[in-house]
């Protein structure tokens, strides 16, 4: 019985060393918390009250590291902007240890932002408290919407100023996995012709979180299936809610199918496929529209890993890869299609389903309407943006629609009831997160942080708040750009 406040089980500290390297965080001059996320403390069975004393405090700042606990930087490389890089691993984030929540789900627990690690190069291993405030909204609302992400257990401000562009206050994320393991992991060892390395690391990922590719015939050609089939349906789901994940490299594709390292993402207010947000995507390869290719492109640098696990034969090993990879396309296209479908409340399936959608994006595109706005005011029709209300084009979409609709089944209130469960009515709008920001740098005040937060807890759910939390930008408050704070 492990009776440690923090009942850490490592895992990957059991790997061989040439994994990751040890590494303990640095103490901050005055820690202070910004926020402790009680229901995700409770799901992990910790002791809620407790963990917002100083002893604990100085856990989620890496002054203290718990009992238990085995900090390590882990080791991967990656594509940059579509560029190997053979140097890259945590050079923010120590990873303190792993635990289990109350459905026996392990989780890795990491801080972002405790300062240098032998992968910092150039950085110096620190988090402003910007980028950590806009993680921790955006995985929060990630996961109220039912998007695979990593979640937020706590915030802390350091007290120490790091240096960007000017000074900016400090602060450090704890945030969960169901695995820090990337495509940049499987690529670090096979960069090495390390595949010894490859198979262990695969090995570790299906007993860990591919279970079921374990009794296959070919457990690694099962994995690779399975890896590409979540990120497929995982970049469907960004797709359907108008996220663009803004630095799509293979560092930061988790293997375990969730949405990670949150940078300079951000959501679209007026719907364009072309929209690029963050400040170095300057080609705009991680546009909105590029995210499913870009996916692809992932899985295809993760199969390459695998090709000599996959047969001993490597021209047979990269068939089985190439068969994999091949399934990419359908699978998303068929998870993009059925979620869409949901947004209009479409149960049945017609083969004209998919131009009665894109037809919708290219009007809302023409008319640069809200993303979030139109797909709600579908079954909320106050709430749809003034340009398509009197919009010819729009109008005679929406005919299409009540046509097509005449072959569903439910009843218009069921309906109206299943599309406002998919499509959110409170998203983390560019505008309300810097918002948050700039009173919580600016004047220490984290109010509008915490009550942005429980508005997104429910995002589906009509709520008596102010109107702005609906409400796209006013011009004056669009956010053009975004940073990754690095
Ligand atoms: P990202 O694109 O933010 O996921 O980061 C890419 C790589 O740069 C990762 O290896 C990070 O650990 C590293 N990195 C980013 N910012 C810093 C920093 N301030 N100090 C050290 N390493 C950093
Ligand atoms: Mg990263």
């Amino acid at each position: 019985m492990n009776t440690a406040l923090f009942p850490f089980d490592n895992s990957y500290a059991r790997l061989p060393e040439y994994f990751y390297s040890r590494v303990n965080p640095q103490p901050v001059k005055q820690p202070t918390l910004i926020i402790l996320n009680e229901s995700l403390a409770t799901e992990l069975n910790l002791p809620t009250e407790r963990l917002k004393e100083d002893e604990q405090v100085a856990v989620f700042s890496g002054n203290r590291i718990p009992e238990g606990s085995e900090p390590l930087a882990m080791a991967y490389t990656g594509h940059q902007f579509g560029h190997f890089n053979p140097q890259l691993g945590d050079g923010r984030a120590i990873l303190l240890g792993e635990l289990l929540n109350n459905k026996n789900e392990r989780f890795d627990v990491q801080l972002k932002g405790p300062g240098r690690t032998p992968y910092s190069r150039g950085g110096d291993g620190r988090a402003a408290m910007g980028p950590v405030l806009r993680e921790y909204i955006m995985c929060e609302f990630m996961q109220a919407a039912g998007i695979p992400t990593t979640r937020a257990l706590a915030a802390v401000s350091t007290g120490e100023n790091v240096m960007r562009e000017h000074l900016l206050p400090g602060a450090i994320i704890t945030r969960l996995s169901q695995s820090y393991v990337r495509v940049g992991t499987f690529q670090f060892f096979a960069a090495q012709q390390n595949f010894q390395a490859v198979r262990e690391l695969a090995d570790y990922v299906i007993a860990r979180n591919y279970p079921e590719a374990a009794p296959s015939d070919n457990p690694y050609q099962a994995l690779l299936e399975a890896v590409i089939k979540r990120q497929a349906e995982l970049i469907a789901q960004w797709m359907q809610i108008g996220f663009i994940h803004g630095v799509m490299n293979t560092d930061n594709a988790s293997i375990a199918g969730e949405t990670i390292d949150y940078g300079p993402c951000a959501f679209m207010d007026e719907y364009h496929a072309d929209t690029v947000f963050s400040s170095i995507d300057r080609q705009g390869r991680y546009a909105y529209r590029n995210q499913p290719p870009i996916g692809h492109w992932n899985m295809c640098r993760f199969a390459e890993t695998l090709i000599p696990l996959l047969d001993e034969d490597s021209e047979a090993g990269a068939a089985i890869a190439q068969q994999a990879i091949n399934t990419y396309p359908d699978l998303y296209q068929h998870s993009w299609l059925n979620g869409m479908r949901s947004k209009l409340g479409l149960e049945q399936q017609n083969d004209d389903d998919e131009a009665l959608i894109n037809n919708l994006l290219a009007i809302m595109s023409d008319h640069k309407a809200d993303f979030t706005l139109t797909f709600r005011g579908l079954s909320d029709p106050d709430l749809l943006p003034e340009a398509l209300k009197h919009a010819a084009d729009f109008q005679q979409w929406n005919n299409q629609w009540q046509q097509r609709l005449t072959i569903e089944t439910r009843s218009e209130a069921d309906r109206q009831a299943a599309m406002r469960a998919v499509n959110p009515l409170y998203i983390p709008r560019n505008h309300l997160v810097e918002a948050v920001i700039r009173s919580a740098e600016d004047h220490g005040d984290f109010k509008p942080f915490h009550d942005l937060l429980v508005i997104l807890e429910k995002p589906f759910q009509k709520q008596t708040i102010s109107e702005k939390y609906t409400q796209p930008p006013r011009p004056e408050q669009v956010v053009q750009n975004t940073f990754c704070g690095t």
